[in-house]
């Protein structure tokens, strides 16, 4: 294959970019529609707070074998902080309990004290984990797992609402069940949490950047892909506003794009948005920021993750486009969040400076219906399809558009 055209510069671009230009020998051109690179995961310096905040907190846990593999290639698994142990500590905002989920890392910990489960779910957390493994193609949450106890609040609906921004009684059942699968159901040594502590963009986006850059591919930023046609199989031009490109014989593409953008693009299913998530940053005094974890599940509350890292607080709220609305009013919002977040951590002071962020439709529909729209991710043999949405079972994460943007060129590489 002598050249191939990767559009879209996300991390599933990145990926599908960084694989295909392993071979010396193929031409890659990265095409993005916007001025940066990293789509949905970026970091930027934000003025009102003044320090470099990302554009939404990201959780990755050390299971997330992708994320560690993409790091080491790019130079960047040094920025990688991983918790010593797979323990999340929780708040519950209506009662002031605090308790915390940990997973014992080996046999010996197990022994010794290392399982720590929230009040009230050892008994039925076993079950519900197995009737989540075995639930019928097409159930919810909800429907997979019939149980409303503790499990339920502490356990399961935030987890549902962290790794499929959607609520139960909306998220499919069956990328839950796969991200248990690669995760818990291994054991504490692939549940530590990772955080990122110079930022997602450094970490992820910069390097991997930097790594084109030796191999001679800059993207193409302003952009965009406007137009696709395909003729007796295979696709044939991809036009860029005034620019017509056709693709002769050995050429190929990859599309590297959120849904909208590509059944905007193609006559092919796609699902619809799914929620927004806002995530509120606070710039507080040093000495209350040091004396907190690097993250928090807080329970009963609007806020769903407290994140630390250095003297900034962020918070994430899932599936909130039932708080925001079309025109949300953010100083409101702001005052409600960090009214949850004083409380949870005794802070009497307020913020130095925050910050609000929508992202909206952060995620694809994850219901059931929206994950079973997903086109073949190889419609002609010279054009792939990637993104974190078509990561095969998984949810859309980091992990899941690393994971399509190698498959992408795995499919055209062979
Ligand atoms: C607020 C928030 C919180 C999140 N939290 C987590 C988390 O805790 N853990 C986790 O693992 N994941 C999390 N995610 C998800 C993660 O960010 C995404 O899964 C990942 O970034 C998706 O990468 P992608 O390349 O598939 O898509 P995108 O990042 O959407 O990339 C698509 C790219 O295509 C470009 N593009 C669009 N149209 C065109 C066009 N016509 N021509 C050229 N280019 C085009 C876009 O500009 C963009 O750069 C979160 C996401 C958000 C928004």
């Amino acid at each position: 294959m002598s050249r191939v055209h990767v559009v879209g510069a996300g991390l599933a671009g990145l990926a599908a970019a960084l694989a295909l230009s392993e071979d010396p020998a193929r031409e890659v051109v990265l095409h993005e529609a916007t001025a940066r690179a990293g789509g949905r995961c970026w970091s930027f310096h934000d003025a009102a707070l003044d320090r470099l905040i990302d554009n939404g907190n990201h959780l990755v846990l050390s299971g997330n074998e992708t994320v560690f593999d993409h790091c080491r290639r790019i130079g960047a698994a040094d920025l990688l902080d991983i918790a010593p142990r797979a323990e999340l500590p929780f708040t519950d905002l209506s009662t002031g309990a605090h308790w915390a989920l940990r997973l014992p890392l080996s046999l010996r910990d197990l022994l010794t004290g290392g399982l720590r489960l929230p009040p009230g779910t050892a008994l039925s957390l076993g079950p519900d984990t197995a009737r989540l493994m075995r639930a019928r193609p097409g159930a919810t949450v909800a429907q997979a797992i019939p149980g409303r106890g503790p499990a339920w609040t502490r356990i399961w609906e935030p987890l549902s609402l962290a790794v499929l921004n959607a609520p139960p009684d909306r998220a499919a059942a069956a990328p839950l069940a796969e991200v248990l699968r690669r995760t818990v159901l291994r054991g504490g040594a692939a549940c530590r949490p990772v955080t990122m502590p110079r930022g997602l963009g450094p970490t992820l986006i910069d390097p991997a950047l930097a790594t084109l850059a030796r191999r001679g591919i800059r993207p193409h930023y302003r952009h965009p892909l406007t137009g696709l046609t395909a003729q007796a199989g295979r696709a044939e031009t991809l036009r860029f506003g005034n620019d017509e490109i056709a693709l002769a014989p050995g050429d190929a593409a990859v599309l590297a794009l959120p849904p909208e953008a590509l059944s905007r693009l193609l006559d092919l299913p796609a699902p619809g948005p799914g929620q927004s998530i806002l995530n509120a940053h606070f710039r507080v005094d040093p000495a209350l920021a040091a004396s907190l974890p690097p993250l928090t599940g807080l329970i009963s509350s609007l806020s769903h993750w407290l994140f630390r890292r250095d003297d900034v607080l962020s918070v994430t709220v899932s599936a909130a486009d039932s708080l925001t609305g079309p025109a949300p009013d953010r100083a409101a919002l702001t005052a409600r969040i960090w009214a949850e977040i004083a409380r949870a951590t005794g802070a009497d002071a307020p913020p130095i400076a925050a910050r609000l962020i929508r992202a909206r439709a952060a995620t694809a529909d994850a219901s059931p219906e929206g994950r079973a729209t997903r086109p073949d991710p190889h419609p002609y043999p010279n054009l792939a399809l990637a993104g974190d949405w078509l990561a095969g079972p998984l949810p859309e994460t980091i992990e899941g558009a690393l994971i399509s943007g190698r498959a992408a060129a795995r499919a055209l590489t062979g």
